[in-house]
């Protein structure tokens, strides 16, 4: 199968098509992704068809987020099986660049975001959002996308580059996008792919655990209580280990005890090769329906 979208890999190429759609009054959307698509990632894609007149998808496997070279390493790395994926969404242009490009030789700038990037997957990958932050102001300075598109599934990354958008006035809103999950409630990443067919049995135990704790909390259990449970209920499951279950409020990603307000509950766990992330909300009743 062919595919009519363009491929673009130097920053120049990009702003030349920035450009003209900038110079036309067209707005800009940038959907930015490591690439092996799945479901997840063209949901984003949709939103940004949806919302802006040009969509740049970004394909980068950001050396400086990996923590682990073996990790960077193993990877996947499908670009011609993205584009195919891609084709039928219909995004003007799949930015591609080189590591040189990203990163050359001189580069030493870092974006290091405070606050929520403590704690969860800040305290079990360290410089994980720096590296983040950093590649993300990136690609914000060279699509100059008006919107930006992220996953809910990664949601402490969502507020780190809330916050970080906030704090460095870069004029790009950001837009949360719902998690897509398979039907057995395991929600879809590309390191899903490093699952054994007895571990893809085993995985959506830990989205189980979590809404479980979502359920107490709505019921006034405390928040310690539920997560305890949980983290013995995914090892239970066959996990072979639990980097946390905690529960934050929704914005701040504060630690919260009770359900007050919007929470959420965010776990992570390793299961055989694959360190999988989830998270849920937890609504208060009065305020349940409509957003969940
Ligand atoms: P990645 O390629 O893993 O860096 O992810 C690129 C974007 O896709 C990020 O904004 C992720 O949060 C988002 N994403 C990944 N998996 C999902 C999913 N299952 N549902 C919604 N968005 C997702």
């Amino acid at each position: 199968m062919s595919s009519s979208i363009v491929t673009v890999r130097t920053i120049a190429d990009l702003r030349g098509h920035v450009t003209g759609w900038k110079r036309d009054g067209e707005s800009v959307g940038v959907v930015p992704t490591m690439g092996a698509l799945h479901a997840g990632h063209l949901a984003l894609v949709e939103a940004a068809k949806q919302r802006c007149d040009r969509v740049i998808v970004t394909l980068f496997v950001n050396p400086k987020q990996f923590e682990r070279a073996d990790d960077l390493a193993a990877y996947p790395r499908t670009e011609e099986a993205d584009r195919q994926q891609l084709a039928p969404y219909g995004p003007d242009v799949l930015y591609a660049p080189t590591g040189e490009t990203m990163y050359p030789q001189s580069f030493a700038t870092t974006i290091s975001v405070g606050g929520v990037s403590e704690g969860l997957c800040g305290a079990h990958r360290p410089g994980h959002f720096d590296g983040v932050a950093t590649v993300v102001t990136k690609l914000f300075m060279q699509t100059q996308a008006d919107v930006a598109f992220f996953g809910e599934k990664d949601y402490q990354q969502l507020q780190v580059i809330r916050r970080m958008t906030s704090d460095l006035d870069i004029p790009v809103e950001i837009v949360g996008v719902p998690t897509v999950r398979e039907a057995d409630g395991l929600a879809l990443s590309s390191r899903n792919a490093y699952l054994t067919a007895a571990e893809r049995g085993v995985a959506p135990a830990l989205n189980r655990a979590l809404c479980r704790v979502a359920e107490g909390l709505v019921e006034g259990q405390p928040a310690s209580k539920l997560t305890a449970d949980a983290i013995e209920e995914i090892r239970g499951a066959g996990f072979r280990d639990v980097d946390y279950v905690e529960v934050r409020e929704a914005g701040t990603l504060r630690p919260i005890e009770r359900l007050e307000g919007e929470a959420r509950v965010l776990g992570a766990a390793w299961l055989g090769k694959a360190r999988l992330i989830d998270n849920v909300p937890a609504f208060p009743r009065a305020a349940a329906g409509g957003n969940g």
